[in-house]
């Protein structure tokens, strides 16, 4: 559960509220994002929060194929995927104070009932829940000069209701200091040729019954709006033209920044909110734009994982794969492989492919497919990159299959493992008899590591070279880890630990020296990857299986 320590804002931070109408799924996340890119640029020092109406508590234990992936932010926290796209497109780092549910929200004004906090007080949604949506915003806020803040869901939804209430509070709280974007959707009717305003009319109306009156409007369409819908549109709903922005779709979201910029978006918030910026520099953002355009062939890197039907479920994966080809020049493109289908029989899956990437997961469903896509990259030497889940296995293919221990496993998978080489921390001791030099007190025996942790790398890795350094901070998301009882035969049989935890004792990194390209981490690269600033491992793995291609003639 995250504090809500209510910290009031420098007098210089102003608050942009960003809602959502008409149907969900516009890219709020995208749009907000993009426009803390273009007020960056700016030289304002920009943070963003996103309020979630679900009622889970804990985004961290939602299905994947409902929502998307579990985002971990360096201070560990498990977020919507929505906080990977601030991450990507702003340098603000996230955390724990940057994305709230209704949930929380709710079990933190529960705690404090329970507490007698309220003295015997009726707890009603105005003003205990509002109020506490108003110090979960601001605890986001640090000293920015902008916060961006999202409100998941649409309007009209009954779930958002106290989040929009509190941040209607916020605009007569704050006054000039706020400003409200309301993203909408314009349809286009192919039959009859034409656009429709009403959906945003409507959706304007119902954020204004309830006090809110937008500021400036992005309208998701398939065209730039014509002059005369927009001025209808401003008609309706009030605002002026000038604000009513074409929120056109796109084949490269890092355009985004660039084409709001252009319709003045950012001249219109730093008005509004009275600031005074510098003119916006969005150069870095032409080069990622450029880079992108001048992508050429591409490369097949499989994904093998669990949720393959779900593009968003892998979503820092996709796009850190798509901004390393970029860096390198090329299209990375993600043939997904449902691990359940990969079997030793069928391997010819990934005949074709330049790359194979198995990803982080949890559940034993399709894990026997991971491990043999990790044993096929080894023995044919396609390039490979393994995320969490993916270094475990490979680390039990080469047990297996290389150090000659039979039925080697994880104990995630399969308990009664004779060897297990992925294990939890305080089974390595119970099974060995072993002591482990780790603290008696630790918690990291059923718990998760999660967040940002220092590594140290192997000055004769291949990852230390792709860092240019040897000390580097990642961030974690596991439970099980690589059995240090295991470390002296793996290594023996050819398994290089190319990588530890700043104090020795758990492993971060392995590779295979002699293949052409396989690192297997414990932890996330993914999450630390920008558009700005593909990760290291990323670009060399797009490197290695750009180069298979060219080997293959391909
Ligand atoms: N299920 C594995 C563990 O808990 C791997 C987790 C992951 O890949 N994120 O250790």
């Amino acid at each position: 559960m995250n504090t809500l320590n209510l910290r009031v804002p420098s007098d210089h931070t102003r608050f942009v509220f960003i809602t959502g109408g008409v149907v969900s799924s516009l890219g709020k996340g995208i749009a907000a994002a993009s426009i803390g890119a273009i007020l960056e640029a700016r030289n304002l020092k920009v943070s963003l929060t996103k309020l979630d109406p679900y009622i889970n508590v804990d985004p961290g234990t939602m299905s994947p194929y409902q929502h998307g992936e579990v985002y971990v932010t360096a201070d560990g926290a498990e977020t919507d995927l929505d906080i990977g796209h601030y991450e990507r497109f702003v340098r603000f780092k996230a955390g724990k104070c940057n994305n709230y549910t209704s949930g929380q929200i709710y079990e933190h004004v529960i705690q404090k009932e329970r507490r007698g906090d309220y003295l015997g007080g009726t707890v009603q949604v105005i003003p205990h829940i509002t109020n506490e949506i108003k110090q979960a915003v601001l605890s986001g806020a640090a000293d920015a000069d902008v916060m961006l803040v999202e409100i998941g869901g649409t309007v009209g939804d009954i779930e958002s209701l106290p989040f929009l209430e509190a941040i209607r509070q916020m605009g007569v709280e704050y006054g000039d200091r706020t400003a409200f974007i309301h993203l909408t959707l314009v349809p286009y009717i192919a039959v009859s040729g034409e656009i429709k305003t009403k959906p945003t009319q409507h959706s304007v109306k119902e954020l204004r019954s309830i006090g809110i009156q937008p500021d400036i409007l992005l309208c998701r369409t398939s065209q730039m709006l014509p002059e005369d819908a927009r001025a209808k549109i401003a008609l309706f709903t009030n605002v002026s033209v000038a604000a009513v922005i074409s929120a056109q779709d796109v084949d490269d979201i890092h355009e985004i920044p660039l084409r709001l910029h252009r319709q003045g978006v950012d001249q219109l918030l730093v008005r509004k909110l009275g600031i005074k910026a510098d003119s916006a520099d969005l150069s870095e953002w032409k080069h990622v734009v450029t880079g992108y355009r001048r992508r050429s062939g591409v490369v097949r890197i499989a994904l093998v994982g669990k949720y393959v039907d779900f593009s968003d479920a892998y979503k820092s994966i996709n796009e850190a794969l798509a901004d390393a080809g970029a860096a390198v020049g090329i299209e990375a493109g993600v043939v997904y492989l449902n691990a359940e289908e990969v079997t030793s029989e069928s391997l010819d899956l990934l005949k074709d492919v330049d790359g194979i990437l198995v990803p982080g997961g949890f559940g034993d469903r399709g894990i026997e497919g991971k491990i043999a896509a990790a044993r096929y990259a080894r023995e044919q030497e396609v390039p490979y990159l393994g995320i969490c889940l993916g270094m475990q296995v490979a680390v039990i293919d080469y047990a297996r299959n290389r150090a000659g221990l039979d039925g080697a496993h994880s104990t995630e998978f399969d308990s009664g493992t004779p060897h297990p080489v992925i294990a939890l921390v305080t089974e390595w001791r119970d099974r060995s008899g072993a002591t482990i030099h780790r603290d008696e007190n630790s918690d990291l025996g059923g718990t998760m590591r999660l967040g940002e942790q220092k590594a140290r790398l192997s000055e004769s890795s291949l990852t230390s070279r792709l860092y240019g350094e040897d000390t580097i901070v990642e961030r974690h998301r596991h439970r099980y880890e690589f059995n240090n009882n295991y470390s002296e035969i793996l290594s023996e049989a050819g398994l290089f630990i190319a990588g530890t935890s700043a104090d020795g004792n758990l492993v971060e990194v392995v590779e295979i020296k002699r293949h052409p390209w396989f690192i297997a981490c414990q932890f996330h690269p993914e999450f630390t990857s920008t558009p700005r600033r593909p990760h290291p491992l990323f670009i060399g793995f797009v490197k290695a299986a750009k180069a298979r291609a060219e080997q293959r003639g391909r």
